[in-house]
């Protein structure tokens, strides 16, 4: 008797879980602790190099203040799937631009669980 082909593995199909429909990629991978990654030798050389070509807070540079960078932000934040180590996604900001933008995200990724929980 041939087998019936129920059990045909297809790993071209992603698995999602079914509780929450997020692709499996992000799920497993834990971003809770970002220590290691600001601590890696590869992202202070990067971040090394973009503060020398990008010497100045962009955020500031906009409304024509001079303010020396001191802070290299993803635009995307990684937890929200930016890259880390694209220069496209990089900026370079001063502290308390920064700051100002961490907070402001905080308050999106808040109404984004509200709204998408309705
Ligand atoms: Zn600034």
């Amino acid at each position: 008797m041939p087998k019936r082909p129920d059990d045909v593995q297809r790993p071209w199909i992603v698995k999602r879980d079914s509780k929450n429909n997020q692709p499996k990629k992000t799920a497993g991978k834990d971003w809770g602790d970002m220590s290691s990654f600001y601590n890696s030798s590869r992202w202070r050389a990067i971040r090394n190099y973009f503060l020398k070509r990008n010497p100045l807070c962009v955020y500031c540079k906009n409304k024509d203040i001079i303010k020396p960078a001191e802070v290299i932000d993803h635009r995307v934040p990684i937890k929200q799937g930016g890259e880390m180590y694209n220069e496209l996604n990089l900026q370079a900001l001063c502290k308390r631009c920064h700051d100002k933008k961490s907070r402001s995200e905080q308050t999106t990724i808040i109404y984004n669980r509200y709204t998408m929980r309705r």
